[in-house]
Parts: C-alpha cells; structure tokens; sequence
C-alpha cells in the first residue's frame, strides 16, 4: 500500500494503525534516507502497541528495548533498532542483533534494514520512506512472505 502524509503526526498515525493490525512476533523493516520519517512513524508504532513511555531514537546506542503489555498484545518487548550508525557487519553480532530477530515474543522494528538484509528472515514488512518535501512523505508498506 502506498501512502502520502503532510506533517509529522500524519506519519505518526499511519505508524500507530499500523501497529494496531500487527497480530503476534514480528520483523519491521525500514528503508529511506535521513529525516525520512522512520523514526517518527515507529513512535506511532509504539503508541500503537500501547507504549507510553516517550521513544527516543537509537540512533547513538543503537538498539533500545520498551515492554509490552503482554496479555494485550501477546508480546512482551519491543525492540527499536537502528543501524545508521553500525559500519561491520561484525557489530551487529556483537550486539546480538541475530538473537533479538529470534526472539518469538517481540516486535522488532529496524531502521536503515538494508545494512542487514542477510540477516532479516524472509518473512517481515518492507516499509521505505521517501522524502516528498518539508512536510510531504511517501510511504510505501509491503508484506514479505518469503526471501
Ligand atoms: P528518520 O528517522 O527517517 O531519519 P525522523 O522521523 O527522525 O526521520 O525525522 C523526520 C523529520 O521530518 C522530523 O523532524 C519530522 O518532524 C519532519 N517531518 C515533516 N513532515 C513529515 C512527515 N510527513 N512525516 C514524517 N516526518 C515529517
Ligand atoms: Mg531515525
């Protein structure tokens, strides 16, 4: 599905329903430049799964993890991760991104997910950002079944 917002909460929205038809475990992967809106929409999507805590970007730690109400969602954690700044491939393992993408009872959301596309299972969503201008964003959401 292919969607256009107009400002930042637009996108935060988008992320928050989107979420909100999430059933289960799953793989979030995010593709698009800087100021693109990944990190904005992932704050809707801890909204979404009732997350109250305020999201601050990763983007210097690198992973950050948020707990989830389990008998509502059926997961326990969620995991933002973001990969701008991760230069081998080697760090990742240190980092025990692998194990973090096992893990059953998680939803796991990944920014700039094309420095780990090997690793990422088959099964996922694909979602890229495109920077439209100032306010416009293009959002492209797509289900992945298989590898
Ligand atoms: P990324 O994580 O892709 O680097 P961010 O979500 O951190 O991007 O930043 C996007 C920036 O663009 C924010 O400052 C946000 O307020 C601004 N912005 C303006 N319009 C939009 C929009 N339609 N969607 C998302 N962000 C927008
Ligand atoms: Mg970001």
């Amino acid at each position: 599905m292919k969607y256009i917002t107009k400002n930042a909460q637009e996108t935060q929205k988008l992320g928050e329903e989107f979420a909100q038809q999430l059933k289960g475990r799953v793989i979030i992967a995010l593709y698009g430049d800087l100021g693109s809106g990944k990190t904005t929409f992932t704050q809707g999507i801890a909204r979404g799964l009732g997350i109250t805590k305020r999201l601050i970007s990763p983007t210097f730690v690198i992973i950050r993890m948020y707990s989830i109400d389990e008998s509502k969602f059926g997961i326990n954690t969620f995991y933002h991760i973001d990969l701008y700044r991760l230069t081998k491939k080697e760090d990742a393992a240190h980092l025990g991104i692998q194990e973090i993408l096992e893990n059953q009872s998680a939803v796991v959301v990944i920014e700039w997910a094309e420095k780990l596309e090997d690793l990422l299972a088959g099964k996922r969503w694909d979602i890229k950002f495109i920077y439209k201008d100032l306010e416009q964003r293009e959002i492209i959401i797509k289900k992945r079944t298989s590898s």
